[in-house]
Protein backbone atom coordinates (compact mmCIF):
# COMPACT_ATOMS: atom_id res chain seq x y z
CA UNK A 1 0.00 0.00 0.00
CA UNK A 2 2.87 2.22 -1.16
CA UNK A 3 1.74 5.75 -1.70
CA UNK A 4 2.60 10.03 -1.45
CA UNK A 5 0.46 12.87 -0.74
CA UNK A 6 0.65 16.28 -1.16
CA UNK A 7 -1.67 18.62 -0.24
CA UNK A 8 -1.41 22.92 -0.08
CA UNK A 9 -0.25 23.94 3.41
CA UNK A 10 -3.04 26.04 4.38
CA UNK A 11 -6.62 26.19 3.44
CA UNK A 12 -8.88 28.82 4.89
CA UNK A 13 -12.59 27.74 4.02
CA UNK A 14 -14.41 31.14 5.19
CA UNK A 15 -17.33 32.53 3.84
CA UNK A 16 -16.26 36.82 3.46
CA UNK A 17 -12.36 35.81 3.46
CA UNK A 18 -11.66 37.57 0.36
CA UNK A 19 -12.56 40.71 1.91
CA UNK A 20 -9.72 40.23 4.42
CA UNK A 21 -7.47 39.14 1.84
CA UNK A 22 -4.69 41.99 2.78
CA UNK A 23 -4.92 40.86 6.35
CA UNK A 24 -4.37 36.91 5.69
CA UNK A 25 -2.00 37.27 3.03
CA UNK A 26 0.28 40.62 4.18
CA UNK A 27 2.67 38.03 5.99
CA UNK A 28 3.82 36.32 2.83
CA UNK A 29 3.90 39.31 0.24
CA UNK A 30 4.12 42.99 -0.04
CA UNK A 31 3.81 43.70 -3.66
CA UNK A 32 1.33 41.14 -4.99
CA UNK A 33 0.71 40.44 -8.39
CA UNK A 34 -3.20 39.88 -8.77
CA UNK A 35 -4.00 37.29 -11.90
CA UNK A 36 -7.47 37.30 -12.90
CA UNK A 37 -9.98 38.38 -15.87
CA UNK A 38 -12.28 40.84 -16.90
CA UNK A 39 -15.63 38.43 -16.25
CA UNK A 40 -14.44 39.00 -12.67
CA UNK A 41 -14.00 43.02 -12.16
CA UNK A 42 -16.78 43.59 -14.44
CA UNK A 43 -19.03 41.27 -11.83
CA UNK A 44 -17.68 43.15 -9.05
CA UNK A 45 -16.26 40.01 -7.60
CA UNK A 46 -12.43 41.61 -6.79
CA UNK A 47 -13.39 44.96 -5.36
CA UNK A 48 -13.82 43.75 -1.47
CA UNK A 49 -10.41 41.55 -2.18
CA UNK A 50 -8.57 44.33 -3.48
CA UNK A 51 -9.78 47.30 -1.11
CA UNK A 52 -8.67 44.84 1.50
CA UNK A 53 -4.97 44.85 -0.01
CA UNK A 54 -5.22 48.79 -0.29
CA UNK A 55 -5.87 48.40 3.38
CA UNK A 56 -3.48 46.62 4.38
CA UNK A 57 -0.71 48.90 2.40
CA UNK A 58 -0.11 46.34 -0.06
CA UNK A 59 1.27 47.49 -3.76
CA UNK A 60 -0.21 45.09 -6.01
CA UNK A 61 -0.62 45.46 -9.56
CA UNK A 62 -3.97 43.99 -11.16
CA UNK A 63 -3.62 41.74 -14.03
CA UNK A 64 -7.37 41.18 -15.96
CA UNK A 65 -6.44 39.94 -19.43
CA UNK A 66 -6.10 36.12 -18.43
CA UNK A 67 -8.68 34.34 -21.13
CA UNK A 68 -10.44 31.11 -20.85
CA UNK A 69 -7.81 27.80 -21.90
CA UNK A 70 -5.08 29.85 -21.27
CA UNK A 71 -3.50 31.12 -24.51
CA UNK A 72 0.55 30.70 -23.87
CA UNK A 73 0.78 34.37 -25.24
CA UNK A 74 -1.41 35.49 -22.80
CA UNK A 75 0.62 33.97 -19.84
CA UNK A 76 3.97 35.14 -21.10
CA UNK A 77 2.68 38.23 -21.23
CA UNK A 78 1.65 38.39 -17.90
CA UNK A 79 5.07 37.21 -16.99
CA UNK A 80 6.46 40.12 -18.03
CA UNK A 81 4.39 42.38 -16.23
CA UNK A 82 4.29 40.49 -13.00
CA UNK A 83 8.19 40.85 -13.48
CA UNK A 84 7.71 44.66 -14.29
CA UNK A 85 6.05 45.35 -10.94
CA UNK A 86 8.81 43.64 -9.58
CA UNK A 87 5.85 41.36 -7.81
CA UNK A 88 6.77 39.46 -4.48
CA UNK A 89 4.10 36.93 -4.90
CA UNK A 90 1.03 36.19 -7.02
CA UNK A 91 -2.88 36.20 -6.26
CA UNK A 92 -5.04 34.09 -8.50
CA UNK A 93 -8.61 35.43 -8.16
CA UNK A 94 -11.27 33.44 -10.28
CA UNK A 95 -12.19 30.21 -12.07
CA UNK A 96 -9.57 27.67 -13.17
CA UNK A 97 -7.85 29.73 -16.00
CA UNK A 98 -6.72 32.64 -13.59
CA UNK A 99 -5.62 30.35 -11.03
CA UNK A 100 -3.57 27.79 -13.50
CA UNK A 101 -2.24 31.70 -14.94
CA UNK A 102 -1.29 32.21 -11.62
CA UNK A 103 0.63 29.48 -10.79
CA UNK A 104 2.35 29.63 -13.96
CA UNK A 105 3.58 33.37 -13.11
CA UNK A 106 4.74 32.59 -10.15
CA UNK A 107 7.00 29.84 -11.10
CA UNK A 108 8.70 31.96 -14.03
CA UNK A 109 8.80 35.51 -12.68
CA UNK A 110 11.92 34.52 -11.17
CA UNK A 111 13.00 32.00 -13.23
CA UNK A 112 15.35 31.66 -16.61
CA UNK A 113 13.48 29.02 -17.92
CA UNK A 114 10.48 29.42 -20.65
CA UNK A 115 6.75 28.57 -20.49
CA UNK A 116 7.81 25.78 -23.31
CA UNK A 117 10.56 24.30 -20.73
CA UNK A 118 8.68 23.60 -18.02
CA UNK A 119 5.46 22.06 -20.03
CA UNK A 120 5.18 17.74 -18.91
CA UNK A 121 6.00 16.14 -15.55
CA UNK A 122 8.34 17.85 -13.12
CA UNK A 123 10.28 19.72 -15.55
CA UNK A 124 10.70 23.12 -13.16
CA UNK A 125 13.66 24.05 -11.84
CA UNK A 126 13.20 26.90 -9.80
CA UNK A 127 11.83 27.97 -6.63
CA UNK A 128 8.42 29.99 -6.93
CA UNK A 129 7.05 32.93 -5.63
CA UNK A 130 4.76 32.94 -2.74
CA UNK A 131 1.00 32.45 -3.97
CA UNK A 132 -2.41 32.84 -2.81
CA UNK A 133 -5.46 31.18 -4.78
CA UNK A 134 -9.27 32.19 -4.40
CA UNK A 135 -11.55 30.11 -6.84
CA UNK A 136 -14.76 31.75 -8.11
CA UNK A 137 -16.54 28.85 -9.04
CA UNK A 138 -16.64 25.68 -7.93
CA UNK A 139 -15.31 23.05 -9.87
CA UNK A 140 -11.38 23.42 -11.18
CA UNK A 141 -9.86 22.33 -7.57
CA UNK A 142 -7.22 24.26 -9.16
CA UNK A 143 -6.41 25.90 -5.63
CA UNK A 144 -5.31 22.80 -4.09
CA UNK A 145 -3.89 20.89 -7.44
CA UNK A 146 0.21 20.60 -8.81
CA UNK A 147 -1.53 21.24 -12.38
CA UNK A 148 -1.74 24.35 -14.80
CA UNK A 149 -3.04 23.35 -18.13
CA UNK A 150 -2.22 26.25 -21.09
CA UNK A 151 -3.15 26.24 -24.91
CA UNK A 152 -0.42 26.16 -27.39
CA UNK A 153 -0.12 28.51 -30.11
CA UNK A 154 -1.20 25.62 -32.29
CA UNK A 155 -4.61 24.81 -30.27
CA UNK A 156 -2.78 22.31 -27.89
CA UNK A 157 -3.39 21.64 -24.28
CA UNK A 158 -0.40 21.37 -22.28
CA UNK A 159 0.00 20.41 -18.88
CA UNK A 160 2.39 21.82 -16.53
CA UNK A 161 2.34 19.50 -13.35
CA UNK A 162 5.02 20.00 -10.56
CA UNK A 163 5.47 20.00 -6.84
CA UNK A 164 6.38 23.85 -7.73
CA UNK A 165 2.17 24.19 -8.79
CA UNK A 166 1.17 23.94 -5.39
CA UNK A 167 0.22 27.44 -4.06
CA UNK A 168 1.09 28.23 -0.39
CA UNK A 169 -2.28 28.52 0.35
CA UNK A 170 -5.86 28.21 -0.54
CA UNK A 171 -8.37 30.66 0.26
CA UNK A 172 -12.07 29.58 -0.06
CA UNK A 173 -15.14 32.03 0.18
CA UNK A 174 -18.30 30.92 -1.06
CA UNK A 175 -20.06 34.45 -1.21
CA UNK A 176 -17.76 34.77 -4.54
CA UNK A 177 -19.67 31.63 -6.07
CA UNK A 178 -23.08 33.21 -5.43
CA UNK A 179 -23.44 34.98 -8.86
CA UNK A 180 -21.94 31.96 -11.33
CA UNK A 181 -25.08 31.57 -13.56
CA UNK A 182 -26.73 27.93 -13.64
CA UNK A 183 -25.18 27.08 -16.81
CA UNK A 184 -21.68 27.40 -15.33
CA UNK A 185 -22.49 25.98 -11.69
CA UNK A 186 -23.58 23.31 -13.36
CA UNK A 187 -20.88 22.37 -15.74
CA UNK A 188 -18.04 23.30 -13.32
CA UNK A 189 -20.41 21.17 -10.56
CA UNK A 190 -19.71 18.71 -13.22
CA UNK A 191 -16.27 18.77 -13.31
CA UNK A 192 -15.94 18.48 -9.92
CA UNK A 193 -17.84 15.49 -10.04
CA UNK A 194 -15.70 14.11 -12.98
CA UNK A 195 -12.43 14.72 -10.40
CA UNK A 196 -13.82 12.84 -8.15
CA UNK A 197 -14.59 9.64 -10.29
CA UNK A 198 -12.01 9.65 -12.21
CA UNK A 199 -9.55 10.09 -8.97
CA UNK A 200 -11.44 7.09 -7.89
CA UNK A 201 -10.95 5.15 -10.62
CA UNK A 202 -6.92 5.66 -11.60
CA UNK A 203 -5.21 2.30 -12.19
CA UNK A 204 -1.99 3.33 -10.82
CA UNK A 205 -2.43 5.98 -8.59
CA UNK A 206 -5.57 5.59 -6.59
CA UNK A 207 -4.51 5.38 -2.83
CA UNK A 208 -6.83 5.35 0.52
CA UNK A 209 -6.40 8.81 0.98
CA UNK A 210 -7.40 10.11 -2.54
CA UNK A 211 -10.39 7.39 -2.34
CA UNK A 212 -11.55 9.10 0.74
CA UNK A 213 -11.52 12.12 -0.86
CA UNK A 214 -12.92 11.07 -3.54
CA UNK A 215 -16.49 9.50 -1.57
CA UNK A 216 -16.61 12.42 0.35
CA UNK A 217 -16.37 15.05 -2.67
CA UNK A 218 -18.76 12.93 -4.92
CA UNK A 219 -21.14 12.91 -1.97
CA UNK A 220 -21.31 16.77 -1.89
CA UNK A 221 -21.08 17.44 -5.12
CA UNK A 222 -23.45 15.22 -6.12
CA UNK A 223 -26.45 16.00 -3.22
CA UNK A 224 -26.07 19.78 -3.72
CA UNK A 225 -25.64 20.68 -7.43
CA UNK A 226 -28.77 20.58 -8.56
CA UNK A 227 -29.91 22.92 -5.41
CA UNK A 228 -27.02 25.27 -6.03
CA UNK A 229 -28.47 25.36 -9.78
CA UNK A 230 -32.33 25.76 -8.71
CA UNK A 231 -31.47 28.39 -5.59
CA UNK A 232 -28.71 30.01 -6.47
CA UNK A 233 -28.36 31.86 -3.76
CA UNK A 234 -28.75 28.93 -1.45
CA UNK A 235 -25.06 29.70 0.70
CA UNK A 236 -25.19 25.77 2.04
CA UNK A 237 -25.74 24.52 -1.20
CA UNK A 238 -22.71 27.33 -2.58
CA UNK A 239 -20.42 25.83 0.73
CA UNK A 240 -20.84 21.80 0.36
CA UNK A 241 -20.21 22.90 -4.09
CA UNK A 242 -16.97 25.00 -2.88
CA UNK A 243 -15.69 22.18 -0.65
CA UNK A 244 -16.63 19.29 -2.34
CA UNK A 245 -14.87 21.00 -5.38
CA UNK A 246 -11.56 21.54 -3.53
CA UNK A 247 -11.56 17.87 -1.95
CA UNK A 248 -12.15 16.36 -5.01
CA UNK A 249 -9.17 18.83 -6.32
CA UNK A 250 -7.32 17.18 -3.15
CA UNK A 251 -8.34 13.59 -4.74
CA UNK A 252 -7.07 14.61 -7.79
CA UNK A 253 -4.11 16.03 -7.88
CA UNK A 254 -2.71 12.91 -6.22
CA UNK A 255 -4.74 10.48 -8.54
CA UNK A 256 -4.70 11.88 -12.13
CA UNK A 257 -8.02 12.13 -14.11
CA UNK A 258 -8.20 9.69 -16.93
CA UNK A 259 -10.32 9.48 -20.26
CA UNK A 260 -13.42 11.85 -19.68
CA UNK A 261 -10.69 14.94 -19.26
CA UNK A 262 -8.62 13.33 -21.90
CA UNK A 263 -11.55 13.22 -24.50
CA UNK A 264 -12.88 17.23 -23.19
CA UNK A 265 -9.20 18.62 -23.82
CA UNK A 266 -10.31 18.43 -27.63
CA UNK A 267 -13.58 20.62 -27.40
CA UNK A 268 -11.21 23.07 -25.43
CA UNK A 269 -8.24 23.31 -27.79
CA UNK A 270 -10.25 23.24 -31.33
CA UNK A 271 -13.89 24.93 -29.91
CA UNK A 272 -13.20 26.79 -27.00
CA UNK A 273 -15.77 24.79 -25.31
CA UNK A 274 -16.20 25.91 -21.45
CA UNK A 275 -13.91 23.15 -19.20
CA UNK A 276 -16.68 21.94 -17.47
CA UNK A 277 -19.53 21.87 -20.36
CA UNK A 278 -16.60 20.01 -22.33
CA UNK A 279 -16.59 16.82 -19.42
CA UNK A 280 -20.14 17.37 -18.93
CA UNK A 281 -20.39 16.02 -22.75
CA UNK A 282 -18.32 13.22 -22.46
CA UNK A 283 -19.20 11.58 -19.09
CA UNK A 284 -21.60 9.57 -20.01
CA UNK A 285 -20.35 8.01 -23.14
CA UNK A 286 -16.90 7.30 -21.18
CA UNK A 287 -18.40 6.15 -17.99
CA UNK A 288 -20.17 3.20 -20.12
CA UNK A 289 -17.26 2.25 -22.09
CA UNK A 290 -14.84 1.73 -19.11
CA UNK A 291 -17.57 0.02 -16.93
CA UNK A 292 -16.55 -3.27 -18.20
CA UNK A 293 -13.03 -2.12 -16.26
CA UNK A 294 -14.13 -0.55 -13.50
CA UNK A 295 -17.37 -1.91 -12.57
CA UNK A 296 -15.60 -2.21 -9.01
CA UNK A 297 -15.05 1.00 -8.47
CA UNK A 298 -18.30 2.16 -10.01
CA UNK A 299 -20.38 -0.10 -7.94
CA UNK A 300 -18.81 1.11 -4.82
CA UNK A 301 -19.34 4.98 -5.87
CA UNK A 302 -23.02 3.81 -6.06
CA UNK A 303 -23.09 3.44 -2.04
CA UNK A 304 -22.00 7.46 -2.47
CA UNK A 305 -24.29 8.64 -5.07
CA UNK A 306 -27.18 5.91 -4.58
CA UNK A 307 -27.37 4.83 -0.94
CA UNK A 308 -29.91 1.75 -0.98
CA UNK A 309 -28.24 0.56 -4.84
CA UNK A 310 -28.38 -2.96 -4.50
CA UNK A 311 -27.09 -6.24 -6.05
CA UNK A 312 -24.79 -7.77 -7.70
CA UNK A 313 -21.65 -5.47 -8.96
CA UNK A 314 -22.53 -4.77 -12.27
CA UNK A 315 -26.42 -3.77 -10.99
CA UNK A 316 -24.75 -1.08 -8.78
CA UNK A 317 -22.83 -0.23 -11.40
CA UNK A 318 -25.75 0.33 -13.65
CA UNK A 319 -27.30 2.27 -10.52
CA UNK A 320 -24.39 4.80 -9.89
CA UNK A 321 -24.17 5.33 -13.86
CA UNK A 322 -28.20 5.77 -14.48
CA UNK A 323 -28.10 8.60 -11.14
CA UNK A 324 -24.92 10.64 -12.53
CA UNK A 325 -26.55 10.54 -15.84
CA UNK A 326 -29.94 12.09 -14.15
CA UNK A 327 -28.00 14.54 -12.55
CA UNK A 328 -26.39 15.59 -15.63
CA UNK A 329 -29.78 15.98 -17.27
CA UNK A 330 -30.87 17.98 -13.72
CA UNK A 331 -28.79 20.70 -14.15
CA UNK A 332 -29.77 21.59 -17.87
CA UNK A 333 -25.55 21.33 -19.22
CA UNK A 334 -25.82 20.67 -23.21
CA UNK A 335 -25.58 16.81 -23.76
CA UNK A 336 -24.28 17.19 -27.92
CA UNK A 337 -21.47 18.13 -29.46
CA UNK A 338 -23.91 19.41 -32.48
CA UNK A 339 -25.37 22.03 -29.80
CA UNK A 340 -22.38 23.00 -30.05
CA UNK A 341 -21.72 23.70 -33.68
CA UNK A 342 -19.43 20.37 -34.28
CA UNK A 343 -19.92 18.15 -37.44
CA UNK A 344 -19.08 14.89 -38.04
CA UNK A 345 -16.53 16.25 -39.99
CA UNK A 346 -14.78 17.53 -37.18
CA UNK A 347 -14.46 14.31 -35.12
CA UNK A 348 -11.46 12.58 -37.09
CA UNK A 349 -9.06 15.39 -35.60
CA UNK A 350 -10.88 15.69 -32.24
CA UNK A 351 -10.16 11.62 -32.30
CA UNK A 352 -6.32 12.18 -32.84
CA UNK A 353 -5.97 15.29 -30.53
CA UNK A 354 -7.40 13.10 -27.78
CA UNK A 355 -4.45 10.40 -28.21
CA UNK A 356 -2.08 12.81 -27.60
CA UNK A 357 -3.71 13.03 -24.35
CA UNK A 358 -1.41 10.74 -23.04
CA UNK A 359 -0.44 12.30 -19.58
CA UNK A 360 -4.03 11.50 -18.79
CA UNK A 361 -5.62 8.38 -20.56
CA UNK A 362 -2.59 6.17 -19.05
CA UNK A 363 -4.77 6.77 -16.06
CA UNK A 364 -8.12 5.45 -17.31
CA UNK A 365 -9.08 1.54 -16.27
CA UNK A 366 -9.26 1.28 -20.19
CA UNK A 367 -7.21 1.71 -23.15
CA UNK A 368 -8.51 3.98 -25.46
CA UNK A 369 -7.92 3.71 -29.58
CA UNK A 370 -8.20 5.88 -31.93
CA UNK A 371 -11.59 4.02 -33.41
CA UNK A 372 -13.17 4.18 -29.50
CA UNK A 373 -12.16 8.09 -29.36
CA UNK A 374 -14.37 8.39 -32.70
CA UNK A 375 -16.95 6.02 -31.58
CA UNK A 376 -17.36 7.96 -28.51
CA UNK A 377 -17.78 11.19 -29.81
CA UNK A 378 -20.23 9.76 -32.46
CA UNK A 379 -22.16 8.68 -29.47
CA UNK A 380 -22.42 12.74 -28.51
CA UNK A 381 -22.76 13.67 -31.63
ZN1 LIG B 1 -11.44 19.09 -14.87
Amino acid sequence: MNFTFDPVPQIIFETGAAARLGEIISPRMKRPFVVTDKGVVTAGLIEGALRSLEKSGLDYALFDGVEADPPARIVKGAVEAARRHKADGVIGFGGGSSMDTAKVIAVLINSTQSLEDIYGMDQVKSERAPLALLPTTAGTGSEVTNIAVITTEDDQKMGVVAPQLYADMAVLDSSLTLSMPRHVTGATGIDAMVHAIEAYTNIHRKNPLSDALAREALRLLSFNIVRACETPDDIAAREAMLLGAMVAGQAFANSPVGAVHGMAYPLGGLFHIPHGASNALMLEPVLRFNAPNADHQYAELADVVAPGAAGTNAQKCDAFIKRIVEIVAATGVERRLSQLGISHNDLPRMAEDALKAQRVLVNNPRTVTYDDALALYTEVL
